[in-house]
């Protein structure tokens, strides 16, 4: 490669009802010696605020002089969903997180899918794709999917060797190319968002250094605990959901069965459901660390099987 350059390209998908355009920002920084391309992907979610942030920042500090192949990040992969800040396309009700790779054919995620499986994945050498718990929950964790050591090196202490859902950007990528895929699942919830800014550029960044793309030294991973078990919490009835504990609780085990929050009647103060931790001991992944409204088959709880986990040594 020449020269190192910064662009600002656009993947164009339809023409909205309104006459707007849809489109979405690709921010391209090319570097003048050889090396991957890494994909970063970020607001598929359109609740998911801090992963677009971490992605502006880390395309901010990355000087493409000194980088190794390219990086191209996408940091609001679903505008529409962003505009009413909500997990799913308002448009259609689609998750684009279940539409890829999408079809030319069909519902507007199912366009907006196609759009983006179709720019980026032909030039990925790496896909790091980026989640977060959207408007309430907070979630702490990241996916071994199919590169263990690139995982690791994302520094979270909280694995998941799970597959990820089918019609997944991940899952689409390592389903027909086979290439390396982290996903990570970084705070949300407004709930210690410095923190988890601070942690999730550190981990994109790191695992930069560990493709080569960037120089350095690339930091070990600490001691982290892979969980191969998981159980999601969801609400049989809707109302107000008290939690019994914070989001920083995250990361840490508590006996089976204790009490983690539960459901009330908005109107008439029942209790209509108790949620407690099924495993023994039970991980904290996911949980709502603030009262808030849940319907019906919310996420409520992601809760790890610590007994059945391994402990990856420090490295
Ligand atoms: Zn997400």
């Amino acid at each position: 490669m020449s020269k190192a350059k910064r662009t600002l390209d656009w993947i164009s998908v339809t023409r909205m009802a309104s006459g707007m355009d849809l489109k979405v920002a690709v921010h391209i920084l090319e570097g003048k010696a050889d090396g991957p391309t890494v994909v970063l992907t970020a607001g598929i979610h359109g609740d998911e605020l801090l992963p677009i942030e971490i992605t502006r920042r880390v395309v901010r500090e990355i000087d493409p002089d000194v980088l190794s192949g390219r990086l191209i990040a996408v940091p609001l992969a679903n505008p529409l969903a962003f505009e009413s800040f909500t997990r799913h396309t308002p448009t259609d009700m689609h998750n684009l997180n279940r539409m890829f790779p999408g079809t030319a054919d069909n519902w507007i995620t199912e366009l907006l899918a196609k759009a983006l499986v179709d720019y980026l994945v032909p030039e990925m050498d790496v896909l790091i794709d980026l989640h977060s718990g959207g408007a309430i929950p907070t979630v702490d964790y990241v996916y071994a999917l199919n590169d263990l050591e690139l995982s690791r090196a994302f520094l979270f202490p909280t694995l998941y060797r799970g597959s990820s859902y089918p019609g997944s950007l991940g899952t689409h990528v390592i389903e027909t190319t086979g290439k390396p895929v982290v996903v990570a699942e970084i705070g949300g919830g407004n709930r210690l968002d410095d923190q988890y800014l601070e942690r999730g550029i550190r981990g994109v960044m790191n695992c930069l250094r560990k493709l080569g793309s960037l120089s350095g030294e690339i930091e070990k991973a600490p001691e982290q605990l892979l969980l191969t078990k998981m159980q999601i919490l969801r609400p049989h009835y809707g109302g107000i959901l008290e939690p019994k504990f914070q989001a920083d609780r995250l990361g840490q085990s508590v006996a089976k069965d204790t009490l983690l929050g539960l459901t009330r009647d908005a109107q008439t103060f029942e209790v209509l459901e108790e949620f407690h931790a099924p495993f023994d001991p039970t991980h904290l992944v996911l949980a709502r660390g603030i009262l808030s409204k849940v319907n019906p088959g919310d996420y409520a709880y992601m809760l790890g099987d610590s007994a059945t986990a391994e402990t990856l040594p420090a490295q």
